[in-house]
């Protein structure tokens, strides 16, 4: 996973807030193996899609910035979260605006392991309407599918947050799983505002 660096962790953990006019930072989590650097590619890639040509992105030691329309958005790929320190990975998922949690529809553990992820942002992250997006990847493998839509859909409604399948392999509905993140860190940031 090419941005599971210590940069990221150095420069982003800090747990502060983000300055006022520093892009939105939104993490990818889920088990090894869904679909996050897939994910993450697409992201950096944008500027050569037609789906994304308004947007031009750039990549920074691991991290991505997504500069061509408001707010930005600086998308972070996870390291393996279970080998790190309990204080780095708390510190990182506190300085986060939102997350893309991922599973894959061909694998039930990595399923479990979202509910389990979904948990702990509640424990890190009380009281707070931070925009989570369940996303269940590798949807065109149709015939390995172990998760089905409506397990999803169901486990997104429990744990109060939006749902999407996605496959990053056809490139099928992953700029609306992004858009739909931004979308709700605009309504958030709208309501603050209010
Ligand atoms: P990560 O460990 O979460 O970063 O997972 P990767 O992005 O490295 O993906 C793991 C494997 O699944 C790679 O071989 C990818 O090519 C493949 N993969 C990722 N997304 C999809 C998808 O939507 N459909 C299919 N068929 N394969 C995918």
């Amino acid at each position: 996973s090419w941005s599971s660096s210590d940069s990221v962790i150095s420069t982003d953990s800090s747990g502060e807030p983000a300055e006022p006019g520093s892009p939105y930072r939104v993490v990818l989590l889920g088990a090894s193996g869904v679909g996050k650097t897939a994910f993450a590619s697409i992201f950096a890639g944008a500027a050569d899609t037609t789906t994304a040509s308004c947007v031009q992105t750039s990549c920074v030691r691991g991290r991505l910035r997504w500069t061509g329309t408001r707010p930005p958005v600086t998308l972070m790929d996870t390291w393996d979260v279970e080998t790190e320190s309990d204080w780095a990975r708390e510190n990182f998922l506190r300085s986060a605006d939102a997350f893309l949690l991922l599973y894959s529809v061909t694998d039930r553990a990595s399923f479990l392991r979202a509910s389990e992820l979904r948990i702990s942002l509640r424990r890190f992250r009380p009281a707070q309407r931070t925009p989570i997006i369940l996303v269940g990847n590798k949807c065109d493998l149709v015939r390995r599918r172990e998760v089905s839509a409506s397990e999803g859909r169901t486990c997104a409604a429990v744990f109060d947050c939006k749902f999407i399948e996605t496959s990053a392999a056809m490139q099928h509905n992953v700029w609306e799983a992004f858009r739909g993140i931004v979308r709700q860190l605009r309504l958030r940031r709208d309501s603050e505002e209010v």
